[in-house]
């Protein structure tokens, strides 16, 4: 499978390089931020902890793993 939309980006909140969507952040709404830290802003301000946050974004992580295995 292809994925047209192949341009990296660097996270301002992590410092990481995503593809893809991004996702925008809480804080003011128009900086675009890496789909994790998008989960974890999201998963933060319904009050769940930040280990919390590290086993949910691992579950994502492995998901998609799995869906893109051929
Ligand atoms: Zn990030």
């Amino acid at each position: 499978m292809k994925y047209e939309n192949r341009e990296t980006a660097v996270c301002p909140k992590c410092g990481q390089e995503y593809t893809g969507r991004p996702a925008l952040s809480r804080t003011d709404n128009k900086t675009p931020i890496c789909p994790d830290c998008g989960t974890r802003e999201a998963l933060e301000n319904i009050g769940v902890g930040e280990a919390e946050q590290n086993e949910i974004v691992e579950i994502i992580h492995r998901s998609m793993r799995d869906n893109n295995v051929q």
